[in-house]
């Protein structure tokens, strides 16, 4: 819920304020910063022998070390990427390799085995800076650095197509079973954390030989046993068993259109307010909080998009420091195409319920317009719920976007009835398939 006209109006236009000022003092010390940290010195890159352009010079560290903006490695190697600002948490997916770092860490994670590097993760200008030479050398791109020139020349290894997949060569799962366990470690006497239902996916971050280790809702992890699920070829979309023939489009449209696309999501609230207590949005009658309902649609929206080959930042994926200026600005720095913000509706009257989009009829407004009635659509169609419709909001979020954004109110909490809706995984699901499935329709346009 974004609380607009009650009690709290006040309250939100001081915060907005801060907002705005701590806003322009921050800018200001990412102006103040030279673009290259002390002790470095700087680096040009080529990919097969032609040299790239950078926004944010990549330059050698202290240690050695060439040092890139992530967006390099989706933008001109076509890898996935996801930055989540709040845990500074960089994700690169391979074709078979998951690779996570952190800002100021020396610890990264491939494949959930811990490896330490020599040289860490950074953050200029907002933007995330990672090691070349690791996060290339374990997505199979050889780095050959001429210390005369100060040249690095990247060349990717022609990828074999038929070559056989390998243990962790897997982007999803699907429980393949009526119902799986997840466990806390991979085996069967590790604590059953949560039963999954058929047909539900997972994003895999690891593996052993029985055993694969997948993302789950809260940021956690938990192993389920690889007999109990079927790999999901992300390259092929087809799967062994299609379910339905799909009728044949009527023209020809982008069979990818996610693919290298850059996408914002915010589960709205959890932001830690000053005094150190968190906003947990809306609560529902029996205490269901938003900021929890939207954080676990928010991962699986996240993790679908990544699927498609999407860039996707996530704003928080636990409670966060960021104020809602700072949410928008992920979107404007990194030159999104678009930023939608996922809440749960509220209203004293529990009778109030039904599904909405909002947009600002601001900066972009046709481009907002199109895409709220789209994903409004799409959501109404998968959720089931009444149908609102889209309405025109000076949202604070969407007024600091400067590409298209929108605000998506799945449902009403405060209703007793979608509160009860809103506890299940399959609410959760389907409000993410909707989100899904409406970015895509709007991409394909
Ligand atoms: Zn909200």
């Amino acid at each position: 819920m974004i609380n607009v006209y009650s009690f709290g109006a006040k309250d939100k236009t001081k915060t907005g304020l801060v907002s705005i000022v701590l806003f322009i003092f921050l800018f200001g010390l990412f102006f103040s910063l030279p673009v290259q940290a002390r002790g470095s010195s700087p680096v040009q890159i080529t990919i097969e022998g032609q040299k790239v352009d950078f926004d944010v010079q990549p330059y050698i560290d202290k240690q050695n070390r060439t040092i890139v903006p992530l967006r390099f490695i989706s933008e001109k190697l076509g890898y996935s990427v996801g930055w989540n600002s709040d845990g500074r948490e960089v994700t690169i997916l391979g074709e078979n390799k998951i690779i996570k770092l952190w800002a100021g860490k020396k610890e990264a994670l491939v494949n959930s085995q811990e490896v330490s590097l020599d040289t860490y993760t950074t953050v200029i200008r907002g933007r995330a800076m990672v090691p070349l030479r690791f996060v290339m050398e374990n997505l199979g791109v050889v780095v050959d650095f001429n210390p005369n020139t100060k040249v690095v020349n990247l060349v990717k290894e022609p990828t074999n197509k038929n070559s056989h997949r390998s243990e962790t060569d897997v982007g999803l799962v699907k429980v393949s079973n009526s119902v799986a366990n997840l466990h806390s470690g991979p085996g069967q006497n590790y604590t059953i954390i949560e039963h999954a239902k058929k047909g539900e996916k997972f994003l895999v971050t690891g593996a052993t030989n029985s055993w694969y280790q997948v993302a789950i809702a809260g940021g956690k992890e938990a192993w389920v046993m690889k007999k109990e699920v079927t790999p999901v070829d992300l390259r092929n979309p087809s799967e062994p068993n299609p379910p339905k023939p799909v009728p044949a489009p009527v023209q020809p449209k982008d069979p990818q259109p996610l693919k290298g696309k850059v996408i914002v999501i915010d589960p709205g609230h959890a932001k830690i307010q000053p005094g150190g207590w968190p906003d947990p949005g809306a609560v529902g009658p029996t205490g269901l909080q938003e900021k929890d309902v939207v954080l676990a649609i928010g991962r699986k929206v996240v993790e679908k998009l990544m699927a498609k080959g999407a860039n996707v930042f996530i704003t928080r994926t636990g409670n966060t420091t960021l104020t809602l200026a700072g949410r928008a600005q992920i979107a404007n720095s990194n030159n999104a195409d678009m930023f939608v913000s996922i809440h749960m509706n509220s209203n004293l009257n529990p009778s109030y319920n039904g599904t909405a989009v909002y947009y600002y009829n601001g900066n972009q407004a046709a481009q907002n317009k199109e895409l709220a009635s789209v994903l409004q659509n799409h959501l109404v169609q998968s959720l089931g719920l009444r149908d609102i419709g889209i309405i025109a909001e000076s949202f604070a979020v969407l007024r600091y976007t400067q590409v298209p954004a929108v605000l998506v109110e799945t449902a009403f909490i405060s209703n007793p009835e979608e509160e009860k809706l809103a506890y299940t995984d399959s609410f959760r699901e389907k409000a993410a398939q909707g989100i899904v499935a409406g970015i895509e329709a709007y991409l394909t346009k």
